[in-house]
């Protein structure tokens, strides 16, 4: 699905991300942690295709094709979904208008026509109902007056309707409590399939606990420094990131 190799990034000519390696297969849910400032918002950013990082070495394949070149847009057309990639307030939209629109450019992108209205009333009613949405929110204002939860729904509900191949959910800063982490949680179990894989980037162990993760990766100054099951997720929790520093050396 996704295969990261010595990928080195950079910002205003400081370098971020300093050959970091990945590989991530279909059916696969990866949790990445680490200390803050580590490079793991950066490194999501980077997958998604932010121009604001300039990567200077290594390569970005999904499904054996690099898409280190490919502007934001045309990887989100080729089914990688960053969340808070679209925080924007917009008054007057609403979140199934928004996400009408999305839908269709991405299919216009492809060369499809507009996705029939009753096709595209079936697919809101079966995600929302998935997800346990209620029609009031799907009328309402795209994420204006959101509560922290109310983000999150939205955002689990924008990944239910793209159906992303790849999907990368950074929480690091969000400061989620325990009703935002059921509905990530939540949203995310009943999407995963054999067919996509999903990153979640995350300091809690908590999360963790409603979404099991097969592998864990431990992102320390701008690598993957240690991988691992879920146990690992726990012995972090326990006890820091400092003895794993003190492997390295
Ligand atoms: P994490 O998500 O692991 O906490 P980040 O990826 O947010 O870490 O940041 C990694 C480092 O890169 C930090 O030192 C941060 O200050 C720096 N950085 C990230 N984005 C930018 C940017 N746009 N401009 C300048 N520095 C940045
Ligand atoms: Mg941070
Ligand atoms: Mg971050």
């Amino acid at each position: 699905m996704l295969s990261i190799k010595n990928l080195h990034a950079s910002v205003e000519d400081k370098e971020i991300l300093k050959g970091l390696n990945l590989e991530i297969k279909a059916g696969e849910v990866h949790a990445i942690m680490g200390p803050n400032g580590a490079g793991k918002s950066t490194f999501a950013s980077i997958v998604a295709g932010n121009e604001n990082y300039e990567v200077s070495e290594g390569s970005i394949e999904l499904e054996g094709e690099d898409i280190s070149e490919l502007a934001t847009e045309e990887r989100a057309h080729k089914g990688i979904f960053l969340s808070f990639q679209y925080p924007v307030e917009i008054p007057g939209v609403s979140v199934t208008n928004f996400m009408r629109t999305a839908i269709n450019e991405s299919r216009k992108a492809k060369g499809l026509e507009d996705m029939p209205a009753n096709e595209m009333l079936k697919l809101i009613r079966e995600k929302s109902e998935l997800l346990e949405i209620d029609r009031k929110f799907l009328s309402r204002s795209l994420n204006e007056g959101f509560s922290g939860g109310e983000k999150k729904r939205n955002e689990i509900f924008q990944m239910a309707m793209l159906e992303p191949k790849l999907a990368i959910l950074d929480e690091t800063d969000s400061g989620l409590d325990i009703d935002a982490l059921r509905i990530v949680a939540n949203g995310v179990n009943k999407l995963k399939s054999k067919d996509n894989a999903v990153v979640v980037i995350t300091h809690y162990q908590r999360l963790l606990e409603y979404i099991v993760p097969d592998f864990v990766h431990v992102l320390m100054d701008g690598k993957i420094v240690k991988s691992g099951g879920k146990e690992l997720a726990l012995e972090l929790e326990e006890k820091g990131y400092d003895w794993i520093k003190a492997e390295l050396v």
